[in-house]
């Protein structure tokens, strides 16, 4: 099957911006013979999400499946492994770091104590926001326990962690067995792979109906005024996402890698628009491995590793927002953030980062573990709830861009000479 592939992002950027008026305009409200705006933004958002949720387990199965197979043998696999956590890690710190930066120097939570908003913007936590607390509980242990399910239902019942395991094991497992054997496994779930392209392929040709409603849908519940009131915490976040995402990474592609970053931009445009849109990078996982595959051309055996573990386990723009989230509150409760505390944050902002999920709002829980550790006040969390749906919409996008910049890195540090060359975007 050849692909044709003629996304445009300008179709898809018109969504969004279609997507911002009318749900700005709509609020949740308005509605037309009886028929809520909101509704039908809810509705077709959340069938275009099922969609792609629904290609998640196969294609991140198949495609670890696949690749650890290949490279089951090879004696490179356990430098490779670490080689590609240090990436995660000294990214994801970098992320945490530049947050931290920006934080200190807007000193959001600061001017929010002053002007005297805490005193209302803390009323009692509301049910969401209970049920956050208490999920957070069981979250530290959660986390080790997903990585072994079990059992493979479990496994393949959305539990990434746990997935990903198995699937390393498995894929492992079919490098290990007999020739004949290992042909017949190979090809099924080279198999699956391919049919999970095709598929993914299909749900994109939804992509700007899908991204509209979303986008409308976010705004329609936020709009354009919930930014103000914490503008200072909007831009601390922004700006330490931006740095990170239009400064470090490229600055990473272009002395490390040796690559041009904005072909690596535009290779990864699809990516990043569903991410924008869905807040979602698990969802976004099938379009971000078809781009670091098929457009940035990184080899299947580097791109089925990096992505869907990363997907998973490097969330560099989560774990910015957290440190620069918990620091906000800390400053508007008037805690007092010594070098210690502050250090206590950047590692724990590290550590909780690689257990949330790739989920709208899953920071969110994440915030509340590190809050609870650190014995700040919870109820904290009551100051950026508003705002949270948007910036979840850039935090998402710079995960998925930085999990694509390890696989260039990966790749690039293995030797592949045909990434970001033969692009055809
Ligand atoms: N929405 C983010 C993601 O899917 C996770 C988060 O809430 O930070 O990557």
């Amino acid at each position: 099957m050849t692909k044709k592939q003629k996304k445009s992002p300008w179709v898809v950027l018109f969504a969004i911006l279609l997507g911002i008026i009318c749900g700005s305009l709509t609020g949740v409200n308005t509605s037309l013979f009886g028929v809520s705006f909101y509704s039908v933004y809810n509705l077709f958002g959340k069938l275009f999400l099922n969609a792609l949720m629904l290609i998640v387990v196969p294609l991140v199965s198949s495609s670890i499946i696949t690749g650890v197979a290949r490279i089951g043998n090879d004696h490179d696999f356990q430098r490779l492994g670490l080689k590609i956590f240090g990436f995660y890690l000294g990214t994801s710190l970098l992320a945490i770091l530049i947050g931290l930066f920006f934080v200190n120097i807007f000193n959001p939570g600061i001017s929010i104590h002053e002007s005297g908003t805490i005193a209302t913007a803390l009323q009692p936590l509301n049910a969401a926001q209970t049920s956050i607390a208490s999920e957070s509980q069981l979250h530290f242990t959660d986390i080790i326990l997903q990585l072994i399910p079990s059992n493979i239902v479990d496994a393949f019942h959305g539990q990434m962690l746990g997935l990903i395991v198995f699937s390393l094991l498995f894929g492992f497992a079919i490098s290990k067995i007999e020739q004949k054997n290992h042909t017949i496994l190979m090809g099924f779930w080279q198999g699956i792979f391919q049919a999970m392209l095709v598929i993914t392929d299909i749900v994109m040709k939804f992509l700007p109906i899908g991204v509209f409603c979303l986008v409308a849908k976010s705004f329609a519940t936020t709009g354009l005024g919930s930014l103000q009131s914490l503008a200072l915490f909007c831009i601390s976040v922004l700006a330490g996402l931006f740095t990170f995402t239009f400064i470090a990474l490229p600055l990473l592609l272009k002395f490390m890698a040796k690559v041009d970053p904005r072909l690596h931009f535009k290779a990864m445009t699809p990516a990043l628009i569903t991410a924008f849109s869905t807040s979602s990078s698990s969802a976004t996982l099938p379009v971000t491995i078809e781009c670091v595959e098929k457009r940035a051309g990184v080899s299947n055996r580097i791109c089925s590793l990096v992505v869907p573990l990363g997907n998973s386990v490097n969330m560099s723009g989560s774990a910015l927002y957290e440190c620069v989230a918990v620091i906000f509150i800390a400053q508007a409760y008037g805690v007092e953030l010594s070098i210690l505390t502050q250090f206590s944050v950047v590692l724990l902002s590290l550590i909780v980062s690689i257990g949330i999920g790739g989920i709208p709002s899953a920071s969110l829980i994440a915030i509340v573990v590190i809050l609870k550790t650190l014995g700040i006040p919870v109820e904290g969390i009551g100051l950026l709830i508003a705002v949270d749906r948007v910036l979840d919409m850039c935090r998402t996008t710079t995960n998925v861009f930085s999990d694509s910049c390890c696989a260039i890195l990966v790749a690039r540090s293995e030797g592949e000479e045909q990434v970001l060359k033969s692009h055809s975007f």
